[in-house]
């Protein structure tokens, strides 16, 4: 069975919430094979912020303050 198959099926991100520590699914898709780093904002059902998502890795972009 050819890979592209498996890859079809969609690999939503999951992402902890950084401001409620709630894993969150998202509508985006995991894309680890990305050469640069993307980030996809995400209106945040559980804090109801938009968080920036790193599709290659499906982490939130942490702010440092
Ligand atoms: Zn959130």
């Amino acid at each position: 069975m050819p890979l592209r198959q498996f890859a079809s099926m969609a690999d939503f991100i999951v992402f902890q919430c950084p401001q409620t520590g709630m894993n969150v699914q998202t509508h985006l898709e995991k894309q680890p094979k990305l050469e640069r780093r993307s980030f996809e904002a995400f209106s945040c059902p559980a804090c109801t912020r938009v968080h920036f998502i790193d599709l290659a890795s499906g982490q939130p972009m942490k702010r440092e303050r």
